[in-house]
């Protein structure tokens, strides 16, 4: 086994080699171990190995894998964390590292702009006795207030989908750990890449690694980074039993993009701040939003945790939905879809698609407005993509 982190070693030498185990026959690259299970060489090593594995000892793919191990090994390296538990889905992650945390009575306060899913996650945690209050995840007075003796989490989006709010994790790391709450994080809209959550006092980060990790929008994945405590006694107990495991050939992916996503989405966040300044006063435009901007809100925050606005842009159609939906069908290059994180640059229209199940209020206290778009730059041309934003743009 590698120790490139214990090493001190850099992230972009740590996601190349970080993690990697060879079998007998010391193949180069990662190996795709495409099995259920494992086989023991007496009945006396399988009675062992369910009263406990060690590190290099597997039982079932739902309870852990080699292939997985790896992904989980080197995600956690780039993360900063102890450890790191891989799921089917980020929604697996969200899930798992929630609910394995809570018991009914318990208190969580969470930011009110979150993913879809993510609030259905809170919904049916409430539904099981869990007490959700929601708060202005960038108001830190609104966190301190919501926050009380025995609060067991917050739970936020550290860029928040799709009006880009940056939170300050480490003003409300300050306030939840001061209650003893722990912090847990979703990370996707930041990226790995330029994550510094638990420097910044996150307890728990999650990813949906469906996003820039894979970076070719080819499977789903999740992962849970944490203290080893927490990942192997809290939240690998939950999902190895509930069935969130990730497929081993969806780790292999996983690990293969990790590889390439430094490089990958340092390009893309190049590009979207040139997209940025090209789209800024656009005549068709009443907003863009990107944190590389330096009329953003939250501007000085965002080079402070993240060094970047990140790989997400968010673009107000003057003209409303009609203008909004106009200039995405003459989109030639950007197409319209709903993943993020692409090589593929993808264009999204939140209130009728991501957020279309939210209340009108919801959606509008989001700033999820009719002309709202949404847009993840992908890894083309920079010029290219803003000439086809502004042909499309231009009618
Ligand atoms: C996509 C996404 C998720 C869910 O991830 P899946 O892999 O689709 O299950 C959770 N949170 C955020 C912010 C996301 O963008």
């Amino acid at each position: 086994m590698s120790d490139s982190s214990a090493k001190g070693l850099h992230p972009r030498t740590q996601a190349v080699h970080h993690g990697i185990r060879r079998s007998q026959y010391g193949e180069m690259a990662e190996a795709i171990f495409l099995t259920q299970g494992f086989v023991y060489d007496s009945a006396e090593q399988a009675e062992a190995r369910f009263k406990g594995t060690g590190p290099d000892e597997f039982i079932y793919a739902r309870y852990g894998n080699p292939t997985s191990r790896m992904f989980e090994d080197r995600i956690a390296a780039l993360e900063g964390t102890e450890d790191a538990f891989a799921t089917a889905s980020g929604m697996a992650a969200v899930n798992g590292a929630l609910f394995s945390m809570c018991k009914p009575g318990d208190h969580i306060v969470a930011a009110r702009a979150l993913f879809g899913s993510c609030l259905y996650v809170l919904d049916l945690l409430a539904k099981f006795g869990v007490e959700v209050s929601y708060v202005d995840g960038t108001d830190l007075g609104q966190w301190k207030a919501a926050l009380r003796p025995g609060t067991r989490a917050v739970f936020f989006e550290s860029l928040s989908n799709p009006t880009l709010e940056v939170i300050d994790i480490e003003g409300v790391a300050r306030l939840a750990h001061e209650v003893g709450a722990l912090v847990v994080v979703d990370n996707v809209f930041a990226t790995p890449v330029f994550s510094r959550a638990v420097e910044l006092g996150a307890d728990v980060v999650v990813y949906s690694a469906t996003k820039h990790i894979d970076g070719g929008g080819r499977a789903l994945a999740g992962v849970i980074c944490g203290t080893r405590q927490f990942v192997r006694e809290v939240a690998e107990p939950y999902l190895k039993h509930t069935g969130g495991a990730i497929s081993p050939f969806h780790s292999w992916i996983m690990l293969n993009g990790l590889t390439t996503m430094d490089l990958r989405v340092r390009a893309q966040a190049d590009t979207a701040l040139k997209i940025a300044q090209a789209l800024q006063g656009h005549p068709a435009l009443s907003r863009v939003i990107y944190p590389g901007l330096a009329d953003h809100p939250q501007h000085d925050l965002a080079m402070r945790a993240m060094g970047s606005g990140g790989t997400m842009i968010a673009v107000e159609v003057a003209g409303g939905k009609d203008a909004a939906f106009a200039a995405l069908n003459r989109l030639e290059i950007v197409r319209i879809s709903n993943n993020l994180g692409d090589a593929k640059s993808i264009v999204t229209h939140p209130a009728t698609t991501t957020h279309q199940r939210l209340s009108d209020e919801d959606r509008a206290y989001l700033g999820i407005t009719p002309g709202l778009l949404r847009l993840s730059v992908g890894l083309e041309d920079a010029q290219d993509l803003i000439d086809d934003l502004m042909q499309a743009l231009a009618a």
